[in-house]
């Protein structure tokens, strides 16, 4: 902890400074709900768990995303859906992908093939998985897709350096959250000691110490502000504590919690991403999701008081914030 606490009082001092600059010009403040479409199949190889067969809709679409979708609109609210190109390609997804693209939802490259060591691929197949997912999205919403999030957060300055390349606006994989890393380690860990080893990979350490607010990265040390063009969008942690504010741990905080956190943020960040996955939006209720009770506490929660916690949250970030979807909140970033 204590390697971090010196950039957290350093942190502090300028996010202060920068809050009153930014009260002072009285500047709009933007908020974004961002949503990985993680499927069940993401989560068996999380969990070290064997690969199964899924006929017709994955869970996380059939109930996950059709069940945010509608709780999105009826509070009037437009989300990121971070899109799987391989799960985009089946046809059963494809009516609800549609949907939310008609309805104004932004639909954004979560790769192709998923894989937690994309970032370890050759230049050859990582392009190669860039062009698969862009042309399923294409096909989906007749746009390119302008923003990049790779699987489990594992991002590295190549990764950022091609999405520039490809023409993208913004990249939203860095997690600055010391806590976040030293529980998926403690996870990992656990996992292979029991001989059931995670197919999910450790995110690099220097993105924990990387800016909590949209910067422009280094091209060679993406976790440093620089002089690319593309602006990386971080995940919302508070400030100098670095805690992360992503929907499972809304979980843990509950509402009295998340207001605690939240009077932390919403004087210092001008800008907030809030990162949720399609399986925040279920319970173990659900039909799919039955072989992942033993494995993920969180599905424990009732949707219903889920989604209680969830109005709460957007709410009360939307008495300070403008809700827009990520690529206007990279926008206005990029203009500041
Ligand atoms: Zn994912």
């Amino acid at each position: 902890m204590c390697m971090f606490a010196p950039a957290s009082f350093v942190e502090s001092l300028v996010i202060w400074s920068k809050a009153l600059e930014h009260f002072m010009s009285n500047d709009v403040q933007i908020a974004s709900i961002s949503v990985d479409l993680d499927s069940m199949a993401c989560y068996r190889e999380i969990h070290g768990l064997d690969a199964a067969k899924v006929e017709g809709a994955d869970a996380a679409y059939a109930v996950g995303v059709d069940r945010l979708l509608g709780f999105l609109d009826e509070l009037g609210l437009k989300s990121t859906l971070f899109v799987v190109g391989k799960d985009a390609e089946n046809p059963a997804h494809h009516g609800l992908l549609k949907d939310a693209s008609t309805a104004g939802h932004e639909l954004a490259n979560h790769s192709w093939a998923h894989d937690y060591a994309m970032r370890k691929f050759s230049e050859v197949a990582l392009i190669a998985d860039f062009e698969r997912a862009e042309e399923v999205l294409v096909e989906i919403s007749g746009q390119k897709p302008r923003g990049f999030r790779t699987p489990g957060y594992n991002v590295d300055s190549r990764l950022i350096n091609i999405c520039e390349r490809r023409g993208y606006a913004y990249d939203s994989s860095v997690f600055p959250c010391p806590s976040y890393y030293t529980a998926k380690g403690a996870v990992m860990g656990w996992l292979k000691v029991r001989g059931r080893p995670s197919r999910s990979s450790m995110t690099r350490a220097e993105a924990l110490i990387a800016p909590i607010h949209p910067y422009h990265p280094d091209p060679q040390k993406f976790w440093r502000r620089g002089n690319s063009k593309i602006v990386e969008v971080p995940m919302a942690v508070t400030p100098g504590t670095r805690l992360p504010i992503i929907g499972t741990s809304l979980h843990l905080l509950k509402a009295k919690g998340f207001d605690i956190a939240y009077a932390m943020m919403r004087r210092t960040n001008p800008f907030l991403n809030l990162e949720f996955h399609a399986i925040d939006f279920m319970d173990d209720s659900d039909p799919g999701v039955e072989f992942l009770r033993p494995h993920q506490p969180d599905l424990q929660v009732p949707w219903a008081e889920k989604k209680a916690l969830y109005r709460h949250v957007f709410s009360r970030v939307n008495e300070d914030y403008d809700f827009d979807t990520l690529i206007n909140l990279a926008r206005a970033a990029r203009e500041k």
